[in-house]
């Protein structure tokens, strides 16, 4: 990396914390009135002398596909204010999402300006990253069959504006400098050093324009990004990773080489989505063939107009880390189920994401129909998770 791309990085670490401080104190001082007592703990210093003298820990999040089909687009706009306003979609999930110390989602559409459109040549509102902001997400994953739905204005459109808002992302780039300067994304905060990596399997057929790149599923790309990884000197590499068959409850044999691959080279974490539906996700100890390591198959929707059984919700999946004695390994991780409350209000449908297991038996929010769509949904998660998942538990109440 460049002495540019470093500074840069300094520069976003430090407003990335400062937002994060921010919230730490709201979300302290709410459970200090729940709970009548708290204990105070200070971020710590993530300066390079400030390393490992206590075991360094860091929180993240990360969430499934963040669509936009045009009745959600019609749900944002505000008639009073005459502008997009994205931030009841996520009122509810909100505390989970910026109580991480991290939070990553897969954008699912481009920023490509008017005409608005929702499948299947996505373009968005540039108020939904103000959303996502507002929300407490901190970094976006362009990197999906989506990305090329409005050529090349449509990648370079989103880029600018993701990167004048201050959300970080990462998988597609203006050009070939951008992407070497810019890939891997390596995010210093809390004492650790953390590579990002974000691939899709395609681009819906359609050819990436011009100069501009996307970081696609290939053994050549991927062996060349785990080595400048090496190169990096980073504690831990996750790869978000956009593939599988759609509306499959299990990955599949492409899934699974990939995966195979990528352990093989270094990489410590796989988070996938794209199927629209849930996977199973697998947390193991170091064997004979690869360190400790980590895969989440499929996220599901985070948020989407779908509605059929399996695609009305989603899973965000958090995991903590711990840097000891200069070592990372993995303290905890687990999946918190959240459903699309999808109401008609004043006429018009809203989209309001759900912690779900909070709202499992809720009759005061939601209607009949909701009541039982919500309880299906839990039901047919957890089934397939409680059968599938290595070492990994649903977490019913947010504890950060
Ligand atoms: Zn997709």
């Amino acid at each position: 990396m460049t002495a540019t791309g470093i500074f840069t990085i300094k520069i976003h670490t430090v407003n990335f914390f400062l937002k994060k401080w921010v919230l730490h104190i709201s979300v302290l001082f709410s459970a200090a009135l729940l709970l009548g007592s708290f204990s105070f703990k200070p971020p710590q210093d993530f300066s390079q002398s400030a390393i490992t003298e206590t075991p360094a820990e860091i929180t993240l999040l990360f969430t499934g596909d963040i669509m936009q089909h045009m009745p959600q687009v019609d749900a944002a706009w505000n008639d009073s204010l005459k502008a997009y306003i994205y931030d009841s979609c996520f009122k509810y999930i909100n505390p989970w999402l910026s109580g991480a110390d991290l939070t990553i989602a897969n954008l699912e559409t481009t920023l490509a300006g008017k005409p608005y459109s929702g499948y299947p040549a996505f373009s968005s509102p540039d108020e939904l990253v103000q959303g996502l902001m507002n929300a407490g997400i901190d970094i976006v994953g362009t990197a999906n069959n989506h990305c090329c739905d409005r050529g090349q204005n449509g990648i370079e459109r989103t880029i600018t504006l993701l990167d004048s808002m201050g959300m970080r992302h990462m998988g597609t780039y203006t050009n070939a400098e951008t992407y070497s300067r810019k890939n891997p994304l390596i995010v210093k905060t809390r004492g650790f050093r953390l590579a990002f990596l974000n691939y899709t399997y395609g681009t819906n057929g359609i050819t990436v324009p011009g100069n501009n790149v996307v970081s696609l599923i290939e053994k050549d790309r991927m062996l060349a990004d785990m080595n400048s990884v090496q190169d990096s000197l980073v504690d831990f590499t996750i790869v978000f990773i956009h593939w599988g068959e759609e509306y499959q409850r299990e990955p599949n044999a492409f899934q699974k080489d990939i995966a195979e691959f990528l352990f093989t080279h270094g990489t410590n974490m796989i988070i996938g989505s794209h199927p629209h539906v849930i996977q199973p996700m697998e947390w193991h100890a170091a064997d004979s063939l690869n360190k400790e390591h980590l895969v989440v198959w499929s996220l599901g929707n985070y948020v989407s107009n779908q509605r059929k059984r399996f695609t009305d919700g989603g899973s965000m999946f958090s995991v903590t880390l711990q840097k000891e004695a200069g070592h990372t390994h993995i303290k905890d991780a687990g999946y918190q189920l959240t459903w699309v409350f999808n109401p008609a209000v004043k006429g018009r449908k809203q989209y309001y994401i759900l912690p779900a297991a909070q709202f499992e038996n809720d009759t005061l929010l939601l209607d009949l129909q909701a009541q039982a769509d919500i309880k299906l949904f839990l039901s047919d998660s957890r089934e397939l998770l409680n059968r599938t998942n290595v070492g990994i538990g649903e977490i019913k109440c947010r504890k950060f």
